[in-house]
């Protein structure tokens, strides 16, 4: 059975609770003046009738989620946009998605990219009640199309069901003790799953709060925690930012320590981050695995006992196995094949997901969904990973980018990533397999060294390395940056490495 869904999406929107919903900066919303910006919007909105979509120019503002949940109220798919997209990108995801018209603030500039589309004003102010709420969507019915960021092709866009939202939204609120009494800060962009699904309906639905601080800060994180703030959701730059803020910072320290929960996602977060937070503050961060496709997968939950490196255990109602990989010779034929077999505990393997949270498919791409699924259908996520004795997820990297094959060795690299970070010259690492005549692929080392100046030898570094994992494991070559190139979310593109290296 679907959980129950909008109204009950919002129960509080709908029943006008008189409670603070948003505050984005300075700009406040309760329940109420949501539901009535929200539904006005969703009346013009529903004119065309169901079957068309709409374009969210998704800026991390008040008029963003204003404008989704009219999308969501008359029932038409919204397109979230990342405003700071590239035409290219834009264009491509205009024309893929078809929408009838784009959803802006209105301040907002569109690019040109946009010009063709009918522009839809998003006001917050809704000077009387909206009108009576159209007639609730199938929970089979798309609520959103979201775009991959396409780091393996053209962006595709994940359609993601009303029911996909519920369900992996009551997962995480059971698995984190989530409810009404809590108050979110939040510094992620509202174009994906992680700032948009997670962060902004997350605590709508539950009937909390949420603040976004605009743009990440420490300095946004502690004010908003000292005044009462529960939780912070943030990717694992922010994580890395607060870890390296901590020592000269008690007023942070102290802020962290008195949070209910910290949540990381989107990446792993580096052993070496969560050990220094816990030590300035007692506190843990917990992680949890999703993708756009599948929304969330897997959680630590809030009550349990603290797993770095683990992503934890499958959510309510989320079923997941970690299949091998079949051998180099028949892997065309295998991998594909139903029933593949599980892997063996402390395997490799492939993680694969079935359950209420996963999209419907990729938009006008058949052949991709088809591609995605097994033939027993089963999401194939593309992500390496093995498990503890006692089932806990631990992502080795994904399949793509993550794992190097060097000398008949399959290495992920997220594990010298982390023995990497360990060492003190070191602020950033990536680790990734470089072609080799002799090994097939070797272990490339990328550092971001604290001090320009004197960074640590390669020899040292490798040396490093070698005396916490297997020799196989230690770097062949070790390479300088003053950063890594990183996408909107902070995720580190392991492409743009081996393309420019
Ligand atoms: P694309 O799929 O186009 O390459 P993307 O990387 O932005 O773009 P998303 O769906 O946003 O795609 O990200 C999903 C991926 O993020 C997962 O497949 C996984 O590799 C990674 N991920 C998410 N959470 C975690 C986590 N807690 N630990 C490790 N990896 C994670």
């Amino acid at each position: 059975p679907h959980p129950a869904l909008f109204p009950a999406l919002f129960p509080d929107l709908v029943a006008g609770v008189e409670r603070p919903a948003l505050r984005f900066g300075e700009r406040c919303m309760t329940y109420p003046e949501l539901a009535a910006a929200a539904g006005a919007l969703a009346a013009g909105l529903d004119r065309g009738g169901r079957g068309g979509r709409v374009a969210v120019w998704a800026t991390p503002t008040v008029e963003t989620v204003v404008g989704v949940l009219a999308a969501l109220l008359a029932g038409v798919p919204a397109v979230p946009l990342n405003p700071k997209a590239g035409g290219r990108e834009l264009e491509h995801i205009v024309q893929d998605s078809a929408p009838v018209a784009v959803l802006a603030g209105p301040d907002a500039e569109l690019p040109d990219a946009l010009a063709e589309l009918d522009r839809v004003d998003v006001r917050a102010e809704a000077p009387v009640p909206g009108p009576p709420l159209p007639p609730e969507p199938d929970p089979d019915s798309p609520a959103f199309v979201v775009y991959t960021s396409g780091t393996t092709g053209p962006p595709k866009g994940a359609v993601l069901p009303r029911r996909a939202l519920a369900s992996t939204l009551d997962a995480l609120a059971e698995a984190w003790q989530w409810t009404a009494d809590d108050v979110l800060v939040h510094g992620l962009p509202l174009f994906h799953v992680h700032g948009l699904i997670l962060g902004v309906l997350g605590p709508l639905r539950r009937g909390g709060e949420v603040r976004h601080l605009g743009r990440f800060t420490t300095g946004g994180v502690t004010r908003e925690l000292a005044a009462g703030a529960t939780m912070l959701f943030g990717v694992p730059t922010m994580y890395h930012r607060i870890a390296e803020a901590l020592p000269g910072d008690r007023a942070l320290a102290k802020a962290l320590s008195g949070a209910r929960v910290l949540v990381s996602g989107s990446a792993a977060l580096p052993v070496h981050d969560h050990d220094r937070i816990t030590a300035a503050t007692g506190c843990r961060v917990i992680e949890r695995y999703g993708l756009t496709e599948t929304l969330m997968n897997t959680s630590v939950r809030a009550d349990a006992e603290p797993r770095p490196g683990s992503v934890g255990l499958p959510l309510r109602g989320v079923e997941l196995r970690i299949v091998k990989e079949a051998d180099e010779a028949d892997e065309a034929h295998e991998a594909h094949e139903a029933g593949a077999p599980a892997a063996d505990p402390d395997e490799v393997g492939e993680i694969q997901v079935r359950g209420p949270n996963l999209f419907t498919g990729y938009l006008n791409r058949p052949e991709a969904t088809a591609e995605a699924f097994t033939d027993d259908g089963w999401f194939r996520t593309g992500d390496m990973a093995v498990r503890d004795p006692d089932g806990y997820v631990r992502i080795v990297g994904r399949k793509a980018t993550d794992l190097i094959k060097s000398g008949g060795y399959k290495i992920g690299a997220g594990e010298i990533e982390n023995a990497l970070l360990d060492h003190p010259g070191v602020r950033e690492a990536a680790v990734t397999g470089e072609p080799d005549p002799d090994l097939g692929e070797r272990v490339v080392a990328w550092i971001v060294p604290y001090d320009p100046e004197r960074p640590p030898g390669a020899a040292e570094l490798t040396d490093h390395v070698a005396a916490r994992l297997a020799p196989h494991k230690r770097p062949r070559a070790v390479r300088y940056l003053s950063e890594l190139p990183r996408n909107d979310m902070g995720k580190v593109m392991k492409r743009a490495l081996t393309q420019d290296g």
